[in-house]
């Protein structure tokens, strides 16, 4: 009852200042991709943006396809992230948590502050939505990469 309250007094506040609000679509193929860049990702990562931060919302969400062997390196989250696996296989670390395999249908939440990585097998290209949300204009903060030793470390758990 609360809620609704707020929608129509939103609403009212729309009318009164004649702030027409409008749907915005952006087009399939109006988006740019970009290669993930070296300092982030070991391997090839291809991104694309679906919808970036800003001020007014603090809100992205990125597809991005690891291909095999590809992943992120160590980082974090001001207000976590969710990851869900569209496709392929792909493993998921927390910073001193076991390394756990993901697969399509499966949704990953990093709590704010931890840090984590997130990519593709060895042997298996994986691809993902990552949404999650900029505080203060940052949308987290990049580590050290993931040493070989660290990412071959295994096996990955399925639980
Ligand atoms: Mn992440």
């Amino acid at each position: 009852m609360k809620r609704l309250a707020a929608i129509v007094s939103v609403a009212a506040l729309s009318v009164a200042t004649g702030a027409a609000q409008q749907l915005e679509i952006t087009r399939n193929g109006a988006r740019d991709t970009i290669r993930g860049p070296e300092q982030a990702y070991t391997g090839t990562a291809i991104a694309n943006v679906l919808f970036g931060a800003s001020a007014e919302r603090p809100l992205t969400a990125v597809e991005v396809t690891f291909e095999p062997g590809a992943h992120t390196a160590w980082h974090n989250h001001p207000a976590g992230q969710y990851l869900v696996v569209t496709s392929g296989v792909g493993w998921v670390q927390q910073r001193g948590g076991k390394k756990r395999e993901v697969r399509p249908g499966d949704v990953v939440w990093a709590p704010p502050g931890v840090a984590h990585w997130h990519g593709a097998t060895p042997t298996q290209a994986m691809s993902h939505l990552a949404i999650w949300q900029f505080v203060d204009g940052s949308g987290g903060e990049l580590f050290e990469h993931v040493s070989d030793e660290e990412y071959l470390a295994g096996p990955a758990a399925t639980e």
